[in-house]
């Protein structure tokens, strides 16, 4: 008979002895994680909250963990702090450096260039759900930038591409399935992402009825998640992590700047057009564009890449162009030809991308579930330390990042009695 190795002996004596204590379920495996879910709701200011309209969501904070903030990476865009919150890497390092971008080798990417979206040559640095895979656990993503591309060779072990048209309780009920199947298919880690008080915001303003209706209506979503979670005896087995990216701004109508204005359109490729607008000069052209650039302007100040002031923590990577500016909040940038009163995105109310210390730009941090403590307010936090956050619930080795778990440790409750540290189940 061939000698029981040292590890299985421990495995099996270790179980033996959870079955008395009733944790069989937790030893066997990866099966023992509780789910993550990490929940996104795009644009969503931790102000909001205090409107009164989001009762699931205040319930949540009450019981469970908030932060006074989060404050995004730079710069205060979707993609990129998507990426960040679940890389740990601010998008200096892990290649979203923006919504619009351009590489030498791969072209322009956007978010409506599917293609690029689903290029994992994009996407760098390791996003927690490719952390999770590698180390045995199942994943499923119901929306999140990068999670329609092959990132390292994986995907989640289920994922959809972006669909706006997918309704909020058809959302709830795809996790609630995934969460119905068998403990030896039940994903450990799930994302949700709601894209509608971001969308509202843009559209009306982030004081306006229509982003009001939006909240109500992602945290009636979030309320038929909770009862879906308590029906199935989960409630207590679940952990949830609800974040956002950024906040939203108000649009000031006089505050529009016409790029023509700033500088010709024959000495420089214009990278973005948006908060940061972002310029390469074309060959032969670099002093006329600094001269233009970089003279001193109302609602905007451009910086050469080397010179970016160095709390963006930005401008070390490749693909962040050769000039980069900041509009002050309030301000917009248009094309000339773009400029006209019947398109929508001049007649906006609400933009981000502004400075991330901007009180406008925070974002929400709520966490809630067996791991966390209940009633704590904590101070202000970086997204970049989701990520290790999300590895220690999840009883995973974080890859190399930007971010610190000690920053989120505070959070945690004490784990119970008679149970050691999740990794130490691992298989
Ligand atoms: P922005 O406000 O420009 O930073 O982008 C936010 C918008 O991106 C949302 O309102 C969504 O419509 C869109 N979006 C979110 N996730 C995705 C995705 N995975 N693929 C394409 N578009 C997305
Ligand atoms: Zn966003
Ligand atoms: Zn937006």
């Amino acid at each position: 008979m061939r000698p029981i190795p040292t590890l299985a002996l421990l495995i099996l004596l270790t179980a033996g002895n959870a079955a008395a204590t009733g944790w069989m379920d937790r030893l066997r495996g990866s099966e023992a994680t509780d789910p993550v879910i990490l929940i996104s709701i795009d644009s969503f200011h931790p102000d909001y909250l205090d409107r009164g309209l989001t009762p699931t969501l205040q319930a949540l904070a009450d019981d469970g963990v908030r932060a006074r903030w989060m404050t995004p990476s730079f710069p205060s865009k979707t993609f990129p702090n998507h990426y960040s919150i679940v890389t740990g890497l601010v998008p200096d390092h892990h290649g979203i450096v923006d919504n619009n971008m351009i590489d030498a080798e791969l072209g322009r990417f956007t978010l409506q260039n599917r293609d690029a979206v689903g290029d994992g040559r994009w996407w760098q640095g390791e996003p927690i759900w490719v952390t999770a895979q590698r180390q045995k656990l199942r994943t499923a993503t119901l929306f999140w930038p990068g999670s329609e591309a092959a990132i390292g060779g994986v995907r989640p072990d289920d994922w959809s591409p972006f669909d706006a048209a997918f309704g909020l309780d058809a959302r709830i009920d795809r996790v609630l399935g995934w969460l119905d199947r068998s403990p030896r298919r039940r994903p450990h880690f799930i994302t949700l992402y709601f894209e509608q008080v971001d969308a509202s915001g843009h559209l009306h303003g982030p004081d306006s009825p229509q982003i009001e209706a939006a909240m109500v209506a992602v945290d009636n979503a979030l309320k038929r998640l909770v009862e879906g979670l308590e029906s199935r005896g989960l409630r207590d087995r679940v952990n949830l992590v609800i974040v956002s990216d950024h906040g939203m701004a108000e649009l000031d109508e006089d505050k529009v700047i016409v790029v023509e204005d700033v500088v010709d359109s024959s000495w420089v490729e214009i990278v973005s057009l948006s908060e940061i607008p972002s310029f390469n000069p074309k060959p032969g052209h670099d002093a006329d564009a600094a001269a233009a650039l970089l003279t001193p302007l109302d609602g905007m100040t451009c910086h050469r890449k080397a010179d970016l002031p160095p709390d963006w923590n930005y401008g070390s990577h490749a693909r962040v162009p050769a000039y980069v500016c900041l509009l002050e909040e309030g301000w917009r940038i248009r094309r000339r030809e773009s400029f006209n009163p019947w398109q929508a995105v001049n007649v906006n109310k609400g933009a981000h991308g502004y400075d991330p210390q901007s009180p406008s730009m925070r974002a929400l941090f709520v966490a809630n579930g067996p791991a966390f403590k209940t009633g704590l307010l904590v101070e202000p936090l970086q997204n970049i330390h989701v990520y290790p956050l999300l590895a220690h619930l999840l009883g995973i080795t974080a890859a190399p990042n930007d971010g610190d778990a000690a920053v989120t440790a505070p959070m945690l409750a004490p784990a119970p009695s008679g149970m050691s540290d999740q990794k130490s189940v691992q298989p």
